[in-house]
């Protein structure tokens, strides 16, 4: 499948700022994005992004209008909408202007004790996600430099607050994340709605992260339907501007939750183990959503979501085979087939799979080699890793997801070091 680069780059930010609604309501593109609502007293700030955009949103605000911060919302705890703050909070401590009210969901407070206990897994694990566009990892987070929330929302009712002739009102539901709150302003008809809406499709189930929520998600969509929105600034992508097409999009996203939740539940009620559920959940996928241009699975991924929907009420045992429920070191087990055949098999049946265009299964018969390696002689083993860098690379090519490709690309990157430093031996 081909995929278009202009996606992952709106997605990142890569596009210049939008305004709507005679100049008083403006999208800062970046990652994740901000939205600023101009009134006669002031900016409210929804969200402020990554910490290494900060002082380049800075320029972007300021090319805009002179006015002073009032509010900061954070749409959820993210490293990407919450620490991009520091070259704003310098302008308020030069000018001698008061601080923002910094308004968050109060489970926005736990992610942030999350950030510091897990500080170094987050490390390693976001250089894999986002290993082709993030830096070092002291530009993108440092979960000890917070700008504290100073209202802090249980999210049971809306909250309301006035600044100068414009109306606020912060809704919390569930989605991404369980501390999001999104932003309805019904003078601008504008909702800014954080990572509930990426203009990818949702992501939810993602390989790397968390549980997320996807029937909640829907319901969601469905709340935001209900303000007849004229624009809605996303967490990630452009505006999206329009009645029509904002009422669209909120359909087609619950849409496509509900789908995924509905489906998969109904198999887990008939018995199925995961395996199963996930073919036929591939083989049932409409058309409708996989053509869809806010589902495009660039970023979140229908794939990822029929795990997030199983592992939502499954626990980690999901194949129903009792020999997977502590199964033997996979190089003990590449170890035994080549006892019962040589690994020079293996090989040749892996190429011949490739040459066959099977790249899965090829990359399973390689795996006994590889992993079998103590008995095997040197050129077969690196034989066996340059077809698996090269069949990984392949499917990168094919694959429109993101993060799919991230994890893709980084055990390609692995097997190459692996590579040369077996051929230094
Ligand atoms: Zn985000």
């Amino acid at each position: 499948m081909n995929y278009s680069q202009n996606d992952i780059k709106f997605y990142i930010g890569l596009f210049p700022s939008q305004s709507v609604q005679n100049d008083t309501v403006h999208l800062i593109p970046s990652f994740g994005n901000i939205g600023i609502i101009e009134t006669n007293e002031g900016l409210v700030m929804f969200d402020v992004a990554i910490k290494q955009f900060g002082p380049r949103n800075y320029k972007k605000l300021r090319a805009i209008t002179e006015k002073q911060i009032k509010y900061v919302i954070y749409s959820h705890g993210h490293f990407d909408h919450c620490f991009g703050f520091e070259p704003f909070i310098t302008e308020i401590n030069e000018k001698g202007w008061d601080m923002p009210e910094v308004i968050a969901h109060k489970d926005a407070l736990k992610r942030f004790t999350k950030y510091q206990l897990l500080a170094d897994y987050h490390e390693w694990i976001n250089t894999q996600q986002f290993a082709s566009i993030i830096g070092k990892q002291e530009n993108v987070i440092d979960p000890y430099n917070i700008l504290e929330p100073t209202i802090i929302l249980d999210g049971e009712n809306p909250y309301r607050f006035q600044l100068g002739e414009i109306g606020f009102e912060l809704n919390h539901d569930i989605g991404e994340t369980d501390d999001s709150i999104w932003l309805w302003v019904p003078e601008k008809e504008l909702i800014c709605a954080g990572d509930l809406m990426v203009s990818s499709y949702p992501n939810v189930g993602n390989p790397y992260k968390v549980q997320r929520y996807p029937k909640e998600w829907a319901l969601a969509m469905e709340h935001m339907l209900e303000k007849d929105a004229k624009y809605i600034i996303p967490g990630h992508g452009k505006l999206i501007e329009g009645k029509q097409k904002v009422r669209e999009v909120l359909e087609i996203t619950a849409e496509a939750m509900h789908f995924v939740h509905d489906e998969v539940v109904k198999r887990m009620n008939e018995g199925k183990w995961f395996e199963q559920i996930f073919h036929e959940m591939l083989e049932i996928y409409p058309d409708k959503f996989k053509n869809h241009e806010y589902l495009k699975p660039f970023y979140g991924d229908y794939r990822f979501a029929i795990h997030a929907v199983y592992r939502l009420y499954h626990g980690w045992y999901d194949t129903g085979n009792p020999t997977d429920l502590f199964p033997a070191k996979s190089s003990d087990i590449a170890k035994e087939f080549i006892e019962i055949n040589p690994p020079e098999m293996y090989f040749n049946h892996a190429r011949s799979l490739f040459e066959n265009k099977k790249y899965q299964l090829a990359l399973h018969m390689l795996d006994v080699v590889i992993q079998g390696q103590d008995s095997i002689k040197k050129e077969l083993i690196l034989e066996a890793l340059e077809l698996k860098y090269k069949i990984l690379k392949k499917k990168v090519n094919e694959e429109p997801s993101f993060i799919v490709r991230n994890i893709l690309n980084n055990g390609a990157k692995q097997l190459k070091s692996k590579i040369s430093s077996l051929k230094k031996i």
